[in-house]
């Protein structure tokens, strides 16, 4: 049986009511994907119970962006998870799961309600915080409300958003919160585009248009991992410039991959992030690559 708890008040009683076990927390915005589900299914593997919070949350969207036409499929969405659940046999090996999915937006910030978390800007002010001023505060105080309610041993973060996974790691740290943060790999269509509930906005155009930004990070780590970093680095800045050229990008960068600044002499792995513009449609994406210093 799948809980499904609309209020936070119900879901107050719910959590004290469950008995001494191991929480996964999965948080996400609804309109769920097989990237979401592969998060559900780690912690249903992992875990006693698997808490899925369903919730598009207004404070990490800009005053243009796209809150309103966000797709809102909570039908859709409870049955992929009750078919995941069933061809799982979770039922059968004692697995539990319940939904939060706050019916309106005033269960999560009561019309009093005045408290914001910030993670530094040295992490939240680039890449998607430069060009989405507010939004990783957005997403800190709602996952940080989420986690107080939930109160999860693990939490599960995809990491198509890298930088966001990066900013709840440091908000764990920062504030002693005892939860662990499990990252995991981005599911990608047979086309290579990172699965995303945006990319349903894209016409067949914008789809051959947006396999551009899968593209371009794949040649660029490439690069990276056939070439000594030294030789690599003028090769990407070329790559870079061409392609920027000729699409819309928000950004397009290889950073070091633990604190997002320029890679430099101690830097291991570099992540290889872009976020191109497709229409009305903003698109992010990454990858992760080892450097080689011997090469
Ligand atoms: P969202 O509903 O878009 O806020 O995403 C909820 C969670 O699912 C976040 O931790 C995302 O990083 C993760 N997620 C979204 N898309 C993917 C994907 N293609 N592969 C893996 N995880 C994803």
């Amino acid at each position: 049986m799948i809980e499904i708890l609309r209020s936070t008040h119900q879901f107050l009683i719910f959590r004290q009511n469950l008995p001494e076990c191991a929480v996964g927390f999965v948080p996400t915005m609804g309109n769920l994907h097989s990237g979401h589900l592969s998060l559900v299914k780690e912690s249903l593997e992992n875990n006693d119970w698997t808490i899925l919070s369903i919730f598009v949350n207004p404070k990490q969207f800009g005053p243009n962006e796209d809150f309103e036409r966000y797709p809102r499929t909570l039908g859709r969405d409870v049955s992929l998870v009750r078919d995941l659940f069933r061809e799982g046999g979770f039922e059968e090996k004692g697995k539990k799961i319940a939904f939060f999915c706050p019916e309106k937006v005033s269960e999560v910030y009561p019309p009093d309600y005045n408290t914001t978390i910030s993670v530094g800007n040295e992490l939240t002010g680039r890449l998607c915080g430069k060009s989405r001023p507010g939004h990783f505060d957005g997403v800190t105080t709602v996952v940080f409300q989420l986690f107080s309610l939930v109160k999860p041993n693990k939490a599960y973060f995809g990491q198509k958003d890298y930088q966001q996974y990066l900013v709840i790691k440091r908000m764990i740290s920062d504030l002693n919160l005892n939860i662990q943060i499990i990252p995991m790999p981005i599911k990608r269509d047979k086309d290579g585009l990172a699965l995303s509930s945006r990319n349903q906005f894209l016409t067949g155009d914008q789809k051959t248009e947006a396999l551009v930004l899968p593209k371009i990070l794949e040649k660029i780590k490439k690069t990276i991992k056939e070439n000594n970093w030294l030789t690599a680095q003028p090769i990407i800045k070329e790559i870079i410039s061409d392609y920027k050229r000729s699409h819309s990008w928000d950004y397009l960068e290889v950073l070091d991959s633990t604190d997002l600044k320029e890679p430099h002499e101690e830097s291991h792995t570099v992540v290889i992030a872009g976020a191109l513009k497709v229409g009305e449609t903003r698109l992010i994406d990454n990858k992760l690559v080892e450097l080689n210093y011997v090469r």
